[in-house]
């Protein structure tokens, strides 16, 4: 598999649509649907429930036995020493050393699929369709830094007049804190750990409080793959201590980090005010991701991407569909039809594979999520529609499904992380109108339309908010490679995960003129 992959880098020709070389056999890119994997019987959101080997593969895998200890800000310190004197010979390792680790990091967490799943599972309530997805997006993140890395190493001869020779090529900037969501606790964890790596910096992966086990199993296999010790190293534990300890220090060329605006903000403010360089943000936060449907929309369609957009993940994605904005002509009709598909849904453990929607991160997000609802509910809005919960309704970490319509028609003011989707009406003169409200919000990471209109659909792409768009389809699931995944405004400083330009933010340019 890999000298094909070599191949491809000496054309130049990134082979988008099929990195994932899946062992449970899949090696399309529909792999990224969850319903290839069991066969044909599937679950309500696709997943399938058949293919017995597969299912009895995963099922017979381990939880990895990880354990974790918080590390205190001297040992955080201690590893910045570390880092900081394991760049010089990383950097100098070179581009294509560093891709081939990649290349043998992604083969071995592909032949570690089911038990990464388990271990997904187990710590991060991710259902088995969106473990599967996660170990896939990892694997393509590590093999599409590698295939870019692979060239970037060479040194370019510049143009200049006869007597000056001019070079240009790219190095690591230095130690890099990378700082991961809970939500995709191997694949933005790889993603940003991978790109920082290859680059030629040296790393310091903080894992999401939740979610430790993951990182530091992660961690684990590209030593194997031959990631030096001091060149990575994982420090799971509190983020305010650990970001306290090492944000002061000039010695931190870069951060890049996934989770909130406000949390983004501080880490910048921090990274601003100490002494020394002027050190890189690559942030990746929130949004209130809107889908628009209009009258000309075929309603199964949207209810199966509203459905999926608006609840896979029990809505834990930055991605995810927050406000549905219906034509009032189709709105009741619509409201109807998704009412009957959320009774459908399957609530249920993370690791039995009939769940559509399992627990939230822990019983904390969802007491979050309920307050908000209460409040919501004391100044008028309505709920629509609401998943039966079951048993698990005495399970503090569920929250049901649920649609809602503000008091006023209004928008949600805030990044509700959960499975409640907000449902916002609009008359059919109003579609600008509508945009400009979505866009009047402040982010722009995702946003959907579904509309047979051309010039609607064309409207909508230009003038929207969004750093990825989605047209009659779901808006979550960005394929590495397909569809790089990234916003602006207030979700972020707008580098795309999984994009061609990606691991330029990692790197430091340099040139060398000299007169002969
Ligand atoms: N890339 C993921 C998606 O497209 C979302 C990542 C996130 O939640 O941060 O669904």
């Amino acid at each position: 598999a890999n000298s094909s992959f070599v191949h491809q880098i000496a054309d130049d020709d990134i082979p988008v649509g099929a990195i994932c070389q899946d062992p449970l056999n899949d090696t399309s890119r529909a792999m990224h649907a969850p319903h290839d994997l069991f066969g044909a019987r599937t679950n309500s959101l696709g997943f399938d429930l058949d293919r017995a080997p597969h299912l009895a593969r995963v099922q017979a895998a381990k939880v990895p036995a990880v354990t974790t200890v918080d590390t205190s800000a001297s040992e955080a310190r201690a590893a910045l020493d570390r880092a900081h004197g394991a760049f010089g010979s990383w950097n100098e390792a070179g581009f294509e050393t560093r891709s081939q680790i990649l290349l043998a990091a992604a083969d071995l967490l592909e032949s570690h699929t089911a038990e990464a799943m388990q271990l997904l599972a187990d710590e991060g309530g991710r259902v088995l369709a969106d473990g599967l997805s996660e170990v896939r997006e990892a694997v393509d993140f590590l093999r599409y830094y590698a295939m870019q890395a692979a060239t970037m190493g060479a040194v370019k001869v510049l143009p200049g007049p006869t007597g000056e020779d001019n070079h240009y090529w790219v190095e690591g900037k230095g130690v890099f804190l990378a700082i991961a969501p809970w939500n995709f606790p191997l694949a933005i964890f790889l993603g940003q750990v991978s790109a920082a790596l290859v680059s030629g910096n040296t790393v310091l992966a903080k894992p999401a409080e939740a979610t430790p086990r993951t990182g530091l199993w992660a961690v684990g296999l590209l030593h194997q793959a031959g990631v030096p010790h001091d060149v990575l190293q994982c420090l799971p534990g509190e983020g305010p201590v650990i970001g306290d300890a090492l944000l002061g220090d000039s010695r931190i060329a870069g951060v890049a980090f996934t989770g909130s605006t406000a949390t983004a903000k501080r880490i910048n403010i921090q990274l601003a005010q100490r002494d020394g360089p002027i050190a890189t943000l690559i942030a990746e936060t929130g949004g209130i991701n809107a889908m628009v449907v209009d009258s000309s929309a075929l309603p199964e369609q949207v209810t199966r991407d509203v459905i999926a957009g608006a609840f896979q993940s029990a809505g834990q994605r930055c991605s995810a569909l927050r406000v549905l904005c219906l034509q009032e002509d189709i709105a009741d009709a619509q409201i109807e039809m998704l009412t009957g598909a959320m009774q459908e849904l399957r609530i249920g453990q993370a690791s039995d594979p009939a769940t559509d929607v399992g627990p939230m991160i822990d019983a904390k997000a969802a007491g979050g999520i309920r307050q908000y609802l209460s409040a919501i509910d004391a100044n008028g809005a309505q709920r629509l529609a609401e998943t039966p919960l079951g048993v698990f309704g005495d399970d503090p970490r569920y929250v049901a499904p649920q649609m809602w319509r503000l008091a006023d028609n209004a928008m949600p003011d805030r990044e509700v992380f959960g499975p409640v989707l907000h449902i916002v009406t609009y008359q059919s003169n109003q579609l600008q109108a509508t945009i400009e409200r979505i866009n009047d919000l402040g982010f722009a990471l995702t946003a959907g339309i579904h509309t047979r209109s051309d010039l609607r659909q064309a409207q909508f792409a230009r003038s929207i908010h969004a750093g990825n768009v989605y047209v009659n389809r779901n808006q979550i699931g960005a394929v590495v490679g397909s569809q790089p995944f990234g916003g602006h405004g207030l979700s972020g400083t707008g580098p795309k995960a999984g994009g061609p330009l990606y691991l330029t933010r990692f790197i430091q340019e340099r040139t060398q003129s000299t007169d002969t």
